[in-house]
């Protein structure tokens, strides 16, 4: 793609990381643990993490000079590639008038006018900061709605780091070991029922046993938190009647799969379309951005329509809605999804059989340009099952990756991401790659 100065290690080479290690090291007397989210730390899978320099198309560059091809694709929002030239034009441009009005633009018309297009459930949107802030927010609109507190969501299903969330919540909090965390108040903790994914009947029991109580239901409709879990046939129908049978509200949190399982998300691919979504990482094409929408009636409870207060500084600012609106203008270009499922297909195709033929246990699937694997029999249909996945084995072979170019999310639970960026070659590569690290691993 670019400056082909710096490339991948080669083969088998031992990596030299040392200025990343010096920063880190500085780093951990400025921020705790030296990062600025948790899920960046290498804890689950050992060593230190790896300090970027700059990113562009599939590829990360780290402070030492060294060239990963990158799976992680700053978690969600680069689907299109890092910094592609015509966001990062846009983005020039948009700059020169400002970056924060606090006064309505243009600019939030056009992205809620998108969005509003795209997104089945979606009839009118109030734009945040982040994901967390849009979940959070709509957790506060299912109750006012509602007038009921508790609600239902699965074990290993991440909705964001709020109070009410952060019982049984997937990824960053699993792989560090807490079952949930300190300073999340017992009674917070006390409205949150979880069910495992995929189990209809737990569902059904929540209901059966808290009539007229429950607000609402949110999941994430792929699960992305937990590994990569995909819903099975009649779930997300079956949770969509139960929610309607009970008055409670249904929330599909999109927040990583939203424009990446398909251009309308989770819901459109499926055919469900939940009374409200939270959305964030692809919609702010790698700016802070996190939005909540649904039904229209809904919606106008939020102030200043209505009285369920939620408000934001920076929300909507100029910066953000230009790289969302210029994302979404480039996914929508003929041929977008089918080349990130024929890509992303391939890749676990190659991923499964590279370990396969080393004699290790696999299981893992995909969806457009969402993916993962285990490193157990399978099927993994919950978060219980996930965890029969071995996840020392698993740190082996992300150091080993990291030491062959390739960049996985350092979690044995989360998803992978490809994007319009990877090449035919940069996929060719990873396999080759997993072919030796499973042999070295098993
Ligand atoms: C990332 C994520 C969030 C939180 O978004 P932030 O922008 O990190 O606050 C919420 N829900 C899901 C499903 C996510 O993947």
């Amino acid at each position: 793609m670019t400056s082909a100065a710096t490339s991948a290690p080669a083969s088998g080479s031992a990596l030299n990381t040392s200025r990343s290690q010096e920063l880190f090291n500085a780093a951990q007397s400025l921020m705790p643990g030296g990062v600025s989210s948790p899920v960046r730390a290498f804890k689950s899978v050992g060593g230190q993490p790896i300090v970027f320099d700059r990113v562009k198309g599939s590829y990360a560059w780290d402070v030492d000079g060294n060239r990963y091809i990158d799976y992680i694709g700053s978690w969600g929002p680069a689907i299109c590639g890092h910094a592609h030239p015509e966001v990062i034009a846009a983005l020039h441009e948009a700059l020169d008038k400002g970056t924060s009005f606090g006064a309505p633009c243009a600019l939030e018309n056009t992205l809620a006018e998108m969005v509003i297009a795209a997104v089945p459930s979606v009839e009118m949107v109030r734009f945040v900061n982040s994901g967390t802030e849009a979940c959070m927010s709509v957790l506060r609109l299912m109750r006012a709605f509602t007038g009921r507190e508790k609600i239902i969501k699965f074990e290993g299903c991440y909705h964001g780091h709020a109070d009410m969330f952060l019982v049984k919540a997937g990824s960053g909090v699993a792989t560090l070991g807490l079952p949930d965390s300190p300073g999340v108040p017992r009674s917070t903790a006390a409205s949150t029922l979880t069910a495992p994914y995929n189990d209809l009947e737990a569902v059904k029991q929540l209901f059966a046993e808290n009539p007229g109580e429950i607000a609402g239901l949110i999941l994430e409709p792929v699960v992305g938190n937990a590994g990569f879990i995909t819903p099975e046939p009649g779930f997300l129908e079956g949770i969509r009647e139960l929610t309607k049978e009970n008055g409670a509200l249904l929330v599909f949190d999109e927040v990583m799969t939203g424009f990446r399982i398909s251009y309308g998300g989770a819901q459109a691919k499926f055919g469900v379309t939940p009374d409200l979504t939270t959305m964030g990482k692809v919609i702010g094409g790698g700016l802070p951005v996190g939005a909540y929408g649904g039904r229209a009636d809904i919606m106008s409870m939020v102030a200043p329509a209505g009285p369920m207060y939620q408000a934001g500084t920076l929300s909507g600012n100029p910066l953000a809605m230009t790289a969302g609106i210029k994302t979404l203008q480039l996914l929508q270009q003929p041929g977008t999804y089918e080349r990130l499922e024929v890509i992303t297909k391939r890749l676990v195709a190659g991923i499964l059989d590279a370990a396969r033929s080393a004699g290790l246990p696999i299981c893992g699937g995909s969806i457009s340009a969402m993916f993962g694997f285990f490193l157990c029999d399978g099927p993994v249909r919950n978060f219980e099952d996930a965890k029969a996945a071995d996840t020392v084995r698993f740190g082996k072979l992300h150091r080993a990756m990291l030491e062959r170019g390739v960049y996985l999310a350092p979690s044995a639970f989360e998803a992978g991401f490809t994007s319009l960026a990877h090449s035919d070659a940069d996929i060719d590569a990873t396999i080759a790659a997993f072919r030796e690290c499973f042999a070295a691993v098993a």
